[in-house]
């Protein structure tokens, strides 16, 4: 913060003598006396006088009355509506969007100095046809500034995670995207704040600004040229109160920058946080009742080579109190699916077919976005993958859990701590209290998940959704990650869909597994039993290529199936897997089976399973 006193100091003192000017022992700005015209500096006048024998110091410290009210009036006024536009436009895209930017395309279709004299010509000069001229002109900078860092910031884990947690638009716009965009539009302000005195200063010269005999530095300026022969030094004062002002205008905005970003700012002093009230009762459950069915989940992308289906026909339940895993290959359509459920899907996949009935009564596909909105956070919630980028940067740590609480609740300040401090507590972060003031880039990379875990249970969800919660984390870490996830399933009773790429952490954390390819479910049915007896081809295969120990299999990650995912676009016409399946047969290639429950709670997609497990030996690899 010492960075900003030099600067900031310089724009109050300025701004202090302009404001004190009425009060000041100084001669009156207009007061002539001809007998003392241009005066060189004196005890009198302490910058001498002007053609018409004014006080120098006077009229200079008058007018940086007109300089900064249009500079501060019309940066202020460009910048809080060109803001607004680019933010809107930026988050809600559509319409909006479209209105602001094609506004902002006819401002620029003007050559700027040519506007400005255009609106002044019509209106007449003065203070307040300065601003507004001057407002307009610079709208576009401002919208189309943040209308780009909400294009960049709007699909960033952070915000996805703020609408999980079921805030509104408004309030994302304003808490979660504003924040992250303020460094930027701060540099444009600093910038334009410069212009505009500039500018002021060249319409009042040009006679298009401030109305003579009020004082401005731009008058100031034009009528020292015509002395300037005779008083060089009249030139000079006005020359250097634009100076000094734009450089310390600019260098106020610049260091604002810079301790605004928590990443580069001094770690600021941690105050002590009221004690940490018990944590409220954990979300009802309905026992072993079916939190989450599924039925024929279908996900559908318009592409220019016609649509194609991430997601295709996939269908499952969850009970309450239950983990499900959603394993499969990159690209398999697994993300897609959590996504769908929680209706974030980006705008160009939209649900196709399906329903996916939540607590038996709610269909999550068919609902509208505020019926979503109110089921996020409070019902259901969803831990990403890259907690680095799922937290937002420039809040602390604890003031995120508490937006997540007081998105469903009306909390005092006081219990809202206790409760960002009782729920760090919950997912093991020590001293949470201190923790609690930290921003994400002061913690570890399990500590900043454990932060996201806390953030979502923080309004008693019944259901979450892990999109690979432990991708980004070492073995150690991940395995705490892993038996925190299940001691808060057990403890809350939350039903839980686990998304991974990993057969161990399958293993590990859950009571049933969906195999997903290529957008579909080709297995399902209990862990331990498809472990030990998989019933489709793929799954054999995932099993059976696993690394061996000690070369990677910790990861979890298969060391290879023969062949491709095939693409969206050119699906086989029978069963997804038959290219690289090794048992396929002639039928195969034109059968598309749905998922068939081939023993008591197993279902495949494949028909031939009880043969696969009867095999005791790998499935040899596909031929080509
Ligand atoms: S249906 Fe045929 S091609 Fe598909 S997995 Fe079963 S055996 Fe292989």
């Amino acid at each position: 913060m010492r960075r900003l006193l030099m600067p900031g100091g310089m724009i109050l003192l300025i701004l202090a003598a302009a404001l004190a000017a009425p009060v000041l022992p100084l001669p009156a700005p207009l007061a002539m006396d001809i007998m003392h015209r241009l005066a060189p500096p004196s005890v009198a006048h302490w910058l001498g006088t002007d053609e018409f024998g004014r006080d120098e110091l006077s009229r200079l410290i008058w007018g940086a009355r007109a300089s900064l009210a249009v500079a501060g009036g019309s940066t202020a006024i460009a910048a809080a509506i060109g803001t607004s536009l680019g933010v809107i436009g930026g988050y809600l895209r559509g319409l909006p969007a479209f209105l602001a930017i094609r506004a902002m395309d006819v401002v620029l279709c003007f050559p700027p100095l040519l506007l400005a004299v255009l609106i002044v010509t019509l209106v007449g000069p003065g203070i307040v046809t300065l601003i507004v001229a001057l407002s307009i002109l610079f709208l576009p900078g401002f919208t189309r500034l943040a209308y780009a860092g909400v294009l960049q910031t709007r699909n960033l884990d952070y915000v996805e995670a703020q609408r999980v947690l079921g805030a509104g638009r408004a309030r994302i716009m304003l808490r979660t995207i504003l924040p992250n965009i303020a460094g930027p539009i701060l540099v444009q302000a600093s910038l334009t704040a410069a212009a505009a005195v500039v500018l002021e200063a060249g319409l009042s010269f040009l006679g298009l600004g401030v109305v003579p005999p009020t004082p401005s530095w731009g008058l100031m300026v034009r009528s020292a040229r015509e002395v300037m022969g005779q008083a060089p030094l009249l030139l000079l004062w006005p020359c250097l109160a634009l100076s000094l002002t734009i450089l310390a205008l600019n260098l106020l905005c610049d260091r604002l920058r810079d301790a605004l970003d928590p990443q580069t700012a001094p770690r600021r002093r941690r105050r002590t946080m009221a004690a940490a009230r018990p944590l409220a009762g954990a979300a009802a459950t309905d026992g072993d009742a079916t939190l989450l069915a599924v039925d024929g989940l279908t996900v559908e992308i318009a592409t220019p080579r016609g649509p194609i289906r991430p997601v295709r026909d996939v269908s499952f339940s969850l009970g309450a109190g239950e983990t499900l895993a959603i394993v499969g290959e990159s690209g398999s359509g697994k993300s897609v699916t959590g996504l769908a459920l929680l209706g974030l899907l980006p705008g160009a996949a939209r649900v196709s077919h399906g329903a996916a009935v939540y607590a038996g009564t709610t269909d999550l596909l068919r609902c509208q976005e505020a019926s979503l909105r109110a089921l996020r956070g409070s019902h259901l919630a969803m831990v990403f993958q890259d907690p680095m980028s799922a937290l937002n940067p420039v809040h602390r740590v604890g003031d995120q859990i508490a937006e997540a609480i007081l998105a469903h609740a009306r909390l005092d300040a006081k219990a809202v701590r206790a409760r960002v401090v009782a729920l760090l507590r919950r997912v093991g972060i020590p001293a949470p209290v201190a923790r609690a003031r930290a921003f994400p880039h002061e913690m570890s990379g399990g500590m900043r998940q454990r932060a996201m875990i806390a953030m979502a249970i923080a309004a008693g969800p019944r259901l979450l959704i892990a999109d690979e919660p432990t991708t980004a984390l070492d073995v150690t870490i991940e395995a705490q990650v892993l038996d925190l996830l299940a001691a808060l399933q057990r403890s809350e009773g939350l039903g839980m869909i686990f998304i991974t790429h990993s057969l161990p952490v399958v293993a590990r954390i859950a009571d049933r597994v969906a195999v997903m390819y290529a957008g579909e479910v080709l297995e399902q049915g209990p862990v331990a039993e498809i472990f030990a007896r998989p019933l489709h081809p793929y799954t054999r295969a995932l099993l059976d290529s696993m690394v061996p120990e000690g070369d990677g299999a910790e990861a979890g990650l298969p060391a290879g199936i023969a062949g491709n995912v095939p693409s969206l676009l050119d699906l086989p016409p029978g069963c997804s897997f038959a290219p690289r399946c090794a048992l396929r047969r002639p039928a195969c290639e034109t059968l598309r089976l749905p998922l068939n429950e081939v023993a008591p709670g197993r279902f495949s997609r494949c028909p031939y399973g009880r043969e696969i497990a009867a095999m005791a030996a790998p499935i040899p690899a596909a031929r080509a």
